[in-house]
């Protein structure tokens, strides 16, 4: 099997070589089948250590990124995680492995409906999505125990933080438009503990409280 072959080799030279301990992040990054994700004319770079388009201007993640922030969110099977801004529906696809439920947002209804497409085909039905702006979070499903940000925000918007439970973790890029900080915040009792994973570069996060379009 050609895609199963190179998906291994993604998962031992990318990411488990970059230090990736989490065995369940490991295990679904090697199951969920990311040539699925792209478009016919990239599968064969699916594998790739890199981003990919999937158009409308957006991609989809590196796959070392996808779990480097999984991994951050440090997920157990009881988790309900949302997820902020769908795309390809990959990242989405490796939470619905490692949770109970996952809630994922996406402003680009075409983008959306591709990823639903592919997510019910591979059967992933613990996920609930919807065409919205995330930065406004999804708060009639909150709190979630963990949130997770693809897109690059200029701050970290307070609804988040909002819908984070106590314990709650949320990973989210934030910076200028050409590069961010890949943040982990815990939300505890008395505020919340944020730390820096490192240097990062996503697409925008645009709406009510990201960036304005333009
Ligand atoms: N995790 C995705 C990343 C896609 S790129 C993947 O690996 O395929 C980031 C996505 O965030 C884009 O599809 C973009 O349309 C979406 N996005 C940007 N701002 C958003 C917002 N306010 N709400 C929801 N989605 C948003």
């Amino acid at each position: 099997m050609k895609f199963g072959r190179l998906r291994e080799k993604m998962v031992s030279t990318q990411i488990e070589a970059r230090g990736i301990y989490d065995q369940r992040v490991l295990e679904a990054m090697r199951k969920v089948p990311r040539h699925f994700f792209v478009s016919e004319a990239l599968q064969d770079q699916a594998y790739g250590d890199f981003p990919l388009p999937i158009g409308e201007g957006q991609t989809i993640s590196q796959p070392y990124i996808v779990a480097e922030m999984t991994q951050a969110l440090e997920l157990t099977e009881d988790d309900r995680v949302l997820e902020i801004g769908t795309g390809s529906g990959y990242q989405t696809a490796i939470l619905a492995e490692l949770v109970h439920r996952v809630y994922t947002i996406e402003r680009v209804r075409k983008l959306l409906i591709t990823a639903r497409k592919i997510l019910d085909q591979l059967k992933y039905h613990n996920v609930v999505a919807k065409c919205s702006d995330g930065t406004l979070g999804w708060p009639e499903e909150s709190p979630f125990e963990a949130i997770i940000v693809t897109a690059g925000a200029p701050k970290i918007p307070d609804a988040f933080v909002e819908q984070l439970t106590v314990g709650g973790r949320l990973v989210i890029p934030a910076g200028n438009r050409f590069s961010q900080a890949l943040l982990k915040v815990v939300k505890h009792e008395d505020g919340v503990r944020q730390i820096n994973l490192g240097g990062c570069r996503f697409v925008k996060l645009i709406g009510n409280n990201g960036w304005k379009e333009e």
